[in-house]
């Protein structure tokens, strides 16, 4: 049995894990990324302490490789931009760094794009060529599988589908536009516009949540039982999530669009939704060829992820 190490450096923890060759995870940590010390440093540091903490404990396994995903952009040889609130890194060596410290390959992606490999290697993308993975949270993200490899662009930012617009009249973007797709079908959106609602004094059984609990999970729960509200928030969320896959079928023609992230914890009560306004949207002569999935990965698949860069990578 072969084993590779994934690491997925998020805002809040770095998750790592020692993954075997068939998607199993055999030994996993996580630990706070640091990201209050403004240092790359700090930051480096710690995934490398969780890496070696994990190979110590696992001395019997031998690791082949390393992957780790970044919120950010990475390019070929693993330097890393990030522009989220770990801006610490700009056009930064992180694979050369760790492969010196841990004498293995490494690689680094973009950790949407590591969400798609996994599902590849690992999940509901099994066997396929062309498709894309979109995981669906706090913002949109997408790996898009072009005749089998990753699509990376010119300089890494393919795949920022969050920020497709979709109405220039629209709601506000983190990004500074108006009308992005995910401000209208992230988890995020859903939960503000629910509590701008009850806010307004709208009746719903949301009240209940009110302001702190309202999430993605409790707005499907809701709606499932009944209440009007929660439901039409959900069926807004569904018809805008069939909106931006229909334009991804219409530009890609893929065979499959699989859903991760938080919100695909909703399952059939999901996918019938945006099938259904997929269809209303994208071009029949490609829709026909097309389905939707639900991801596989879960809960870890941002080290599944990164392993599954790593596995790939090894065999190119
Ligand atoms: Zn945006």
């Amino acid at each position: 049995m072969s084993f590779c190490i994934g690491v997925d450096l998020g805002g809040t923890f770095i998750k790592a894990g020692i993954v075997n060759e068939k998607g199993d995870i055999v030994d996993s940590l996580q630990i706070p990324t640091g990201v209050e010390a403004n240092s790359s440093l700090v930051v480096m540091q710690n995934i490398k302490d969780s890496i070696s903490n994990l190979m110590l404990k696992n001395k019997d396994k031998k690791i082949k490789a390393i992957g780790v995903g970044v919120p950010g952009i990475a390019d070929d040889k693993g330097n890393i931009n990030i522009f989220s609130n770990i801006r610490v890194f700009e056009n930064y060596p992180m694979a050369k760094e760790l492969k010196e410290e841990f004498k293995v390959p490494v690689f680094v992606d973009n950790d949407a794009n590591n969400a798609a490999t996994g599902e590849f290697l690992f999940g509901a993308g099994k066997g396929m060529s062309n498709f894309v993975v979109i995981t669906v949270g706090t913002g949109i993200g997408a790996g898009i599988f072009i005749n089998g490899k990753i699509y990376h662009g010119k300089n890494g930012c393919a795949g920022e589908v969050g920020h497709m617009l979709i109405d220039l009249d629209g709601r506000p973007c983190g990004c500074g536009n108006y009308g992005c797709w995910e401000a209208f079908a992230s988890a995020s959106s859903i939960i503000k516009r629910a509590k701008s609602l009850v806010r307004k004094g709208v009746k719903t059984t949301l009240i209940k949540y009110y302001p702190d609990n309202i999430n993605a999970k409790v707005i499907v729960e809701e709606a499932k039982g009944g209440d009007k509200i929660s439901l039409e928030i959900f069926e807004e969320m569904c018809r805008y999530l069939g909106l931006g896959i229909a334009n991804i079928v219409n530009i890609l023609n893929p065979e499959c669009c699989i859903i991760g992230g938080g919100v695909s914890g909703a399952k059939e009560f999901l996918l019938e939704k945006v099938k259904f306004y997929t269809s209303l949207y994208a071009i029949p002569f490609a829709y026909q060829v097309f389905e939707i999935k639900l991801a596989e990965m879960g809960n870890d698949a941002g080290i599944l992820g990164s392993a599954a860069l790593a596995f790939t990578s090894l065999k190119d």
